[in-house]
């Protein structure tokens, strides 16, 4: 199971990428629909620890659940 970062509520913060013990969070291109830069998790990497949603400062950026329909993919 993976961490899911959604897309549409991601505001660019970056915390969670340097938090990331296995470093499988990236930027995605362009920007989301709030008009903000947006990361992904990389689904088959993410061993699940949770530390990305402690350190992220956006309320439901983050979400304990593989959610692929709210994540867009690099
Ligand atoms: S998920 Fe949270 S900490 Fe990570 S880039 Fe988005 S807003 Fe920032
Ligand atoms: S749950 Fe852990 S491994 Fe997965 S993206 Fe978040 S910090 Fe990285």
């Amino acid at each position: 199971m993976s961490h899911t970062i959604v897309t549409s509520v991601c505001e660019g913060v970056a915390d969670c990428v340097d938090a990331c013990p296995v470093n499988c969070i990236d930027q995605g291109p362009g920007k989301n629909a709030k008009g903000t830069d947006w990361y992904w998790i990389d689904f088959a990497t993410c061993i699940d620890c949770g530390i990305c949603l402690q350190v992220c400062p956006v309320e439901g950026a983050i979400i304990p659940e593989e959610k692929s329909e709210l994540q867009l993919m690099k």
